[in-house]
């Protein structure tokens, strides 16, 4: 990291969670092939201070990219690039004002190559994927997932097959097709069906796996969160990081960035990690408050608008978002779709467009100011994932319906008065 042996990347290898077993950096795996148990990138981070590295950062794009010592990519003539990252941090004083939260901070990752930040982690692992001669992409998603996967596939020139939910959103799916994607529907009844299936097609095809964590480079993405963050805020740490939990990716990894950060010396403190999931279905909130660091299926995907993270079945019994939230004396909430919906709207108050899943981070900031876990001084960041244009038909009927006029109307010019409501606006 140090600009004199400023190197590619500081990666050393893969490190098994469960057996500490430990494979070069070379090896087309997915899980570990001794155990079965998730695989994470290790790094040997050189020591440093802010000015070494502010020194070192200087000159580079304004992507995940800036950050190569702490990717895994060996080769940059491997990486597969949109423009990922460096989303805008906002400081949203209506909504901060709303929840006497003066220092709440909105991290946009709705304005990403395809709305949402699986870019962050798609950019990264096909990439990944392309340095091991990976020629063929494949992930089962409920959207964002595919619609990340097919794009960087495309620009990879790798072939990319997408397997949805039967009830994937139209949306969703027509994107995915578009950029490059061939899309299959499936349709199950538990989750464990879905396990089975993806079992069978790696063990048959011996398909190469982009799904979260079984592909052990797509969190790296991820992590660049903690990064941007720390920068955007002039190397300051929020107390607070909200994200909305599917898998738990993000905010696991988003926990690895900063800690990263804390070992080679960049910052003192690390936040407390807070994690969101839909009332209708919340493994990962119900662990927690069970005091468990292991979660168990409960609860119901298809009944909540907040499609992104609706898993009712948590993958790896939701071990790594769970440590996350223990580790960094975090906490872990639930939110309904009111919630939701009222979140969303008072994100457009802000000019930011988002999906369920994003805004549920925003209810969920408002719980935790209720409950007292988050007191009002704090400085918090709440991650909006994905962009209101990938789900539009969630504010179907919830919204006035606009009056209509005949354009000759003698009507039009005072309700459009009334509209304004103000005297003031029409003084000049
Ligand atoms: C995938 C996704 C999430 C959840 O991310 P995980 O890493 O699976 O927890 C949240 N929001 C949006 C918009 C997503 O697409
Ligand atoms: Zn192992």
């Amino acid at each position: 990291m140090p600009t004199k042996t400023a190197k590619t990347t500081c990666a050393t290898g893969l490190k098994c969670d469960d057996c500490g077993t430990e494979y070069p950096l070379s090896e087309r795996v997915n899980t570990c092939p001794s155990c079965g148990g998730l695989l994470d990138v290790t790094y040997d981070l050189p020591a440093m201070s802010r000015d070494d590295l502010i020194t070192s950062l200087a000159g580079r794009s304004l992507t995940v990219w800036r950050w190569r010592e702490f990717l895994p990519i060996q080769d940059p003539a491997n990486i597969v690039s949109l423009g990922e990252g460096y989303s805008p941090l906002l400081k949203c004083e209506q909504i901060g004002g709303s929840l006497g939260l003066p220092d709440l901070f909105v991290k946009n990752d709705s304005v990403s190559p395809t709305g949402s930040l699986k870019d962050r982690s798609f950019a990264i692992a096909v990439s990944k994927a392309k340095e091991l001669g990976v020629s063929q992409a494949f992930t089962y998603s409920s959207g964002n997932a595919g619609i990340s996967l097919a794009a960087y596939a495309s620009r990879a020139r790798m072939k990319a097959v997408v397997a949805v939910n039967a009830w994937a959103s139209a949306q969703k799916i027509l994107m995915m097709q578009a950029l490059g994607a061939e899309v299959i529907k499936l349709d199950w009844d538990s989750f464990e069906q879905v396990d089975k299936a993806l079992a069978s097609l790696r063990g048959k095809l011996r398909l190469y796996e982009f799904v979260n964590f079984v592909n052990p480079f797509r969190h790296e993405g991820q992590k660049t969160y903690a990064y941007e963050i720390c920068e955007q805020l002039g190397w300051q740490v929020p107390d607070y990081m909200i994200h909305p939990i599917g898998t738990g990716g993000g905010i696991f990894a988003t926990w690895k960035g900063f800690n990263e950060l804390k070992r080679v010396g960049v910052i003192k403190k690390t936040p407390r990690m807070i994690g969101v999931q839909p009332a209708a279905c919340a493994p990962l909130v119900d662990a927690f408050l069970r005091g468990s660091r292991e979660a168990v299926p409960t609860g119901d995907a298809k009944a909540t608008i907040a499609q992104s993270i609706a898993s009712d079945m948590p993958f790896d019994r939701g071990r790594r978002p769970l440590r996350a939230v223990y580790e960094s004396d975090g906490a872990m909430v639930a939110v309904t779709d009111e919630q939701i919906v009222a979140s969303i709207l008072m994100l457009g108050q802000e000019g930011i467009y988002s999906e369920p899943a994003g805004a549920a981070t925003i209810a969920g900031a408002q719980m935790l100011v209720r409950q007292g876990v988050i007191e009002p001084g704090a400085t918090v960041v709440c991650v909006v994932t994905g962009s209101g244009l990938k789900q539009p038909d969630v504010l179907q009927g919830m919204l006035k319906e606009p009056v209509a006029f005949k354009a000759d109307s003698v009507e039009l010019v005072e309700h459009v008065k009334g509209l304004f409501g103000d005297k003031k606006a029409f003084s000049h």
